[in-house]
């Protein structure tokens, strides 16, 4: 089925010579019903502006509109992909703005309005950053929703449960603030070039408001320092945390003998509370 009347992308990666560049972490969507699926896990579309970090040649962003984006605000580094958006741009008048520049510079809020969505294959290289900072902007965040294209194993971070391998400060962080779940998992040959690696679109729905009462700062802060050391007991990772350390351990019920990986989100935002 063919999602809209612009040229395929191979046509269009041809005609404007987008050899893809590792250093970017190019990595492209070729196929436009895969990208139109990707982008309705985003959920409707019609009433929201939508945030694209690195569009490439586009397919994505071609996804989006197709789906009924209000606007997609599209930040891609490479300006060799600069015609080739404008081509989408001038298909969908007025719905699609594209920002030449590092989406770790640009502020999407000077450009888009409520509600906004945030949808993109990211570049391996600054995916986990990003996810970073938008989970750590103040709450509730501008966004609703990230739909994001991780390597697998990332996305299995994401959304792990205590006690597994995965489980670590990244899903600390995710879940206590949305919810969050893999939305698709996708072969390496779904792009081009293929990666080395399996890719996993994971979808984040921000929560009101945080599900345990804690201090974002100290959350992450006791995250790192007791993650840092995963194979440690926690009366040794987190020594010099706090005074007593044992005894808060304890007050909240985690035995000073355990692991990181064992404690789940509650305890770990109590504990937090402590410190
Ligand atoms: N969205 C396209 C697709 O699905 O086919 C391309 C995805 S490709 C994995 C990542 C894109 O992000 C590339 O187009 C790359 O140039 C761009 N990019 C890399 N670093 C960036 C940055 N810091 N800011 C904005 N775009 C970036």
């Amino acid at each position: 089925m063919q999602i809209d009347n612009l040229r395929p992308l191979r046509d269009v990666i041809a005609t404007h010579d987008l050899r893809a560049k590792k250093s970017l972490g190019q990595n492209f969507l070729l196929d436009l019903n895969l990208t139109a699926k990707i982008a309705r896990q985003a959920g409707d579309l019609s009433a929201c502006d939508v945030l694209e970090v690195g569009p490439g040649p586009g397919g994505l962003t071609r996804g989006l509109l197709a789906e009924g984006a209000r606007k997609v605000l599209a930040v891609e580094k490479d300006e060799r992909c600069l015609p080739a958006l404008a081509e989408i741009a001038e298909a969908y008048p007025g719905q699609l703005e594209v920002v030449n520049g590092d989406a770790l510079k640009v502020d999407p809020l000077a450009h888009l309005n409520a509600p906004i969505r945030i949808v993109a294959n990211l570049p391996y290289n600054v995916g986990t950053e990003l996810l970073t900072r938008w989970l750590s902007v103040p709450w509730p965040p501008f966004w609703e929703s990230l739909t994001l294209m991780f390597q697998k194993e990332v996305a299995e971070r994401i959304v792990a449960r205590p006690g597994s391998k995965a489980y670590g400060r990244l899903a600390i962080l995710s879940q206590w603030r949305c919810e969050a779940r893999i939305a698709m998992t996708l072969p390496p040959e779904a792009f081009q070039p293929a990666p080395k690696v399996h890719s996993a679109v994971v979808h984040l729905e921000a929560l009101g408001a945080p599900k345990f009462e804690a201090d974002a700062g100290k959350l992450s802060a006791l995250t790192a320092k007791a993650f840092g050391q995963r194979r440690k007991m926690l009366r040794a990772s987190l020594k010099g945390i706090t005074t007593d350390l044992e005894d808060k351990l304890e007050a909240v019920g985690i035995r000073p003998t355990s692991r990181a990986e064992e404690i789940d989100l509650e305890r770990f935002c109590a504990l937090s509370r402590l410190i």
